[in-house]
């Protein structure tokens, strides 16, 4: 993920990184200005100065507080059903959870995207009796809190990708049908509600739906994309695409003769190989400022991400798109046996998406 690199690891909750990107600054000013111009019942103007600029950023840091409450509930349900999550990041537009892949388990999939929607309305209700039983500044403060997590839990449930509302249709519809058909399915709703969306935004001159609706649109597609590719790789394995002739390079090797290569080849990335054990990858980026006549050795990556032959072949699919890595080494008892790159994946793929192809591979 693009974020994690710009992001500051704030806390650590349940074992789940929390993480500030630096754009959260801008937005917490613009919301605190914002609470702070603006009177009663949406902000803090009618107060004396001094609780007037508490408030208003008390009330801005509560924003993200419930947005990572949401992110926290929806990954805490996900452990439970034993899924992965790599951390959730607080940004200029909201939180996102970074989770690894989702089940596809309807029951499972329903629980984890109601969650977070759920815990929203729970703390726009609560909210609201608060500001019932306090006064004052609290009263005003809880009020806001209670019109956000309300807006938070709706927004969300709108069903189309990639709110959870889309997530929420799909393992509705996946309870009668194939889970890539539920997919298809939803994407299309999804679609049709952001083109209305659009059109009312376009002819009430809303620029803010109009952005919604593109964000929407354009959620549909990517989880269509991905469910469609996870379908037609289903039935291969990493040994059945991968390509078997490697081309590989020793630790010894010089960077100059690794450019060499590439030119050659137009590959650009090499597995390290040692006494026919890998050790280590070498890519573009590890020689771009590196001396010609270095080793190797020297500049290669040593953590390499391998698959194995009977690894599905989605997970190629599925690691090249969330690392942004191009080319996987494949191991097979600690030797390598082949290697999968992006253009092989493409090609399998425009393979795959004829039919008779499809037809004969499955007799
Ligand atoms: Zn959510």
């Amino acid at each position: 993920m693009i974020f994690m690199d710009a992001s500051l690891r704030i806390a650590r909750i349940a074992g789940i990184d929390v993480m500030i990107h630096w754009s959260l600054f801008i937005i917490l000013f613009v919301l605190s200005s914002y609470f702070y111009v603006t009177s009663s019942p949406f902000g803090f103007a009618n107060l004396a100065e001094f609780e007037r600029i508490v408030f208003s950023v008390l009330a801005s840091v509560f924003v993200f507080v419930a947005v990572l409450l949401h992110e926290l509930a929806h990954s805490l349900v996900a452990m439970r059903y034993g899924v992965k999550v790599r951390g959730i990041v607080l940004f200029i537009f909201g939180g996102v959870a970074m989770m690894e892949k989702i089940p596809k388990n309807p029951k499972e999939e329903l629980a984890i995207a109601l969650a977070g929607p759920l815990t929203s309305l729970l703390i726009a209700l609560l909210s609201f009796f608060a500001a019932l039983i306090t006064a004052g500044g609290i009263s005003m403060f809880f009020l806001i809190s209670a019109y956000f997590n309300a807006i938070l839990a709706g927004f969300n449930l709108i069903p189309a990708f990639p709110m959870d509302g889309g997530r929420v249709l799909r393992s509705l519809i996946a309870r009668r049908t194939s889970y890539g058909k539920a997919t298809k399915t939803a994407a299309g709703i999804g679609k049709a509600i952001a083109v209305a969306m659009g059109i009312i935004g376009f002819f009430g001159l809303n620029i803010w739906l109009l952005l919604i609706a593109l964000f929407i649109y354009l959620g549909a597609s990517e989880e269509e994309k991905i469910v469609t590719a996870e379908d037609l790789f289903s039935r291969f394995s990493i040994g059945d695409i991968m390509t078997r002739t490697v081309i590989s390079v020793s630790p010894e090797t010089k960077v100059g003769e690794v450019i060499d290569l590439m030119f050659r080849y137009k590959h650009l990335g090499y597995p390290v190989v040692k006494d026919g054990e890998l050790v280590g990858i070498v890519t573009l980026k590890d020689i771009m400022h590196a001396d010609p006549n270095a080793k190797v050795e020297d500049v290669m990556t040593k953590e390499v991400i391998t698959l194995k032959p009977e690894d599905p072949a989605f997970e190629a699919f599925r690691i090249m798109s969330e690392r942004d890595i191009g080319r996987i080494p494949v191991v097979e008892n600690g030797k390598i046996a082949g290697i999968v790159s992006r253009s092989d994946l493409m090609k399998i793929r425009e393979l795959l998406e004829f039919s008779e192809v499809l037809e004969w591979k499955r007799s």
